[in-house]
């Protein structure tokens, strides 16, 4: 019998009335004979809200209680929906991560999945029950409760298909699919037919919060059959994410904006071997994402290294920083919290010029300044001043005639 794994986020079992709705499109695939497995994210945003008085509590809770909290979200929600199902007469059971054998690191709220037993979810199967699983969690060796990383609920959907070698996973949202841009910020934003996981990763990774970027990578890695739809509107058919399609031209086919970065300069470090290395080995064990790195020439052998974190990590890494500037004797760093990343995405963007200097053309004709810019082969990104970003973004995506 196939097997399909369905996710369904915060927006989608928000309240009792959605989790019916869920529930029956969940009844729904299950009678047209698929064995069910589905992976559902913490009601609205309780998430938010559990982090929130945690903090009130304590402005930097260890990540372990904090795991150890916001893991409950999905525990609620996954009941819920198995009393929904239950209701109308289907066998169903509700499983934690620690039930279906989610193994991860130990890199509390950022863990990443080593391994899944899957016994249990399969011999619930084999009772014909409904399987909800909940998103977002697993547990380490020892048995302590970590999560995955913000919107990691995704991540859990397809480590599952994969493990459980689905005919294919469903991410249900609170929108049509992919679209071309953010559609609550841009009006005019197209919905996308198709993507390719390369693009889709992109986009995920520059700031597109539709889709948890560790999920793609995985769905790539296995070619997973994935497509994101409306938890909503059934008649629509969604966006599916693909292998390349050879295309001859090269194509912008998003945009993205990232707000949630600060921009670190480091003036003045001295010219010579070693330097930066010693800034980025005493962030090595800090677990932060590092972007665009940029080291441009002074004067006088001297040097200025600038990089972007996401905000969230900015306190975790400033002692590591400030150690740094003492030892090699630059000026002290500066921090820019008011920036923005907006990205282009699109296979082969790179090689052509005339995409470089349209989206430049843009910036000089809204007398935006560029702070920095770095390019892949599928996406050029530029940092900017962050009152400037919804301007910047509508005019690009229309440029690009998105
Ligand atoms: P869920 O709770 O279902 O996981 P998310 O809030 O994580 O939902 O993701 C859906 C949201 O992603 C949409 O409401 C939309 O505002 C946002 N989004 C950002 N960029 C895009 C894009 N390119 N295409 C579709 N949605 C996007
Ligand atoms: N509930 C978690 C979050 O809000 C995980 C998810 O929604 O995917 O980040
Ligand atoms: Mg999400």
């Amino acid at each position: 019998m196939s097997l399909i794994v369905q996710k369904y986020g915060g927006t989608s079992v928000a309240d009792i009335e959605r989790i019916r709705n869920v529930a029956s499109r969940v009844i729904e695939t299950k009678k047209s004979g698929y064995q069910t497995v589905v992976v559902v994210s913490a009601m609205g945003d309780s998430t938010d809200e559990l982090i929130k008085m945690a903090r009130e509590l304590n402005p930097n809770p260890s990540s372990r209680e904090m795991d150890m909290l916001i893991s409950t979200g999905e525990q609620l929600s996954i009941a819920m929906l198995a009393i929904a199902i239950e209701s109308k007469g289907f066998d169903v059971i509700s499983l934690t991560g620690a039930q279906c054998g989610i193994k991860t690191d130990e890199i509390y709220s950022k863990a990443k999945i080593d391994e899944i037993d899957t016994r249990r979810i399969r011999q619930e199967l084999e009772q014909d029950r409904i399987v909800i699983v909940a998103g977002f969690q697993g547990t380490t060796k020892t048995g302590d409760i970590t999560t995955l990383g913000r919107g990691g609920s995704d991540t859990t959907a397809v480590a599952l298909a994969v493990a459980l070698e689905a005919e294919k996973c469903e991410i249900y949202t609170d929108v049509l699919g992919i679209y071309t841009t953010d559609p609550r910020l841009v009006k005019s934003a197209s919905l996308l037919k198709s993507i390719s996981y390369d693009e889709m990763l992109e986009m995920a990774k520059l700031g597109a919060g539709v889709m948890h970027p560790r999920s793609i990578e995985l769905a790539r890695k296995n070619n997973t059959k994935l497509v994101v739809r409306s938890a909503f509107d059934f008649n629509s058919n969604g966006t599916e994410i693909i292998g390349a399609k050879k295309m001859e031209k090269a194509q912008v086919r998003g945009v993205t904006i990232d707000e949630n970065i600060v921009r670190i300069s480091v003036p003045n470090v001295p010219d010579k071997p070693g330097i930066a290395f010693k800034l980025f080995s005493s962030l090595v064990d800090l677990n932060v994402h590092i972007d665009m790195i940029i080291q441009n020439l002074n004067h006088d052998g001297l040097n200025d290294i600038s990089f972007t974190v996401p905000s969230e990590d900015l306190d975790h890494i400033m002692p590591a920083i400030n150690a740094y500037v003492e030892e090699v004797g630059s000026s002290p760093a500066r921090i820019k919290k008011e920036v923005s990343k907006l990205s282009i995405i699109g296979t082969g963007v790179t090689s052509d010029v005339k995409i470089a200097s349209g989206l430049f053309g843009r910036f000089y004709d809204l007398g935006i300044n560029i702070e920095m810019i770095s390019t892949s082969e599928i996406k050029i990104s530029c940092i900017i001043a962050q009152d400037k970003s919804q301007i910047a973004l509508e005019s690009v995506h229309e440029y690009f005639n998105l």
